[in-house]
């Protein structure tokens, strides 16, 4: 039975990221979409196009 379900959960998830837009991560201080990540120096990664600025361990993740 758990199978079932959770094959019916992975088709969901899979539709959804079909959808277009889910393959930019969301930016983790402000949760809008990150398009491009600026390098500014090796402790300073800045996302676009909100501007937030991220850690190298952040920028990493994206
Ligand atoms: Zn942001």
């Amino acid at each position: 039975m758990t199978d079932g379900e959770s094959d019916a959960s992975v088709g969901t998830a899979a539709d959804a990221e079909s959808d277009g837009h889910s393959s930019f991560p969301p930016c983790p201080h402000c949760d809008s979409r990150v398009v491009t990540v600026t390098t500014r120096g090796p402790m300073t990664h800045v996302a676009g196009p909100c501007g937030c600025r991220l850690t190298p361990h952040e920028a990493r993740q994206l």
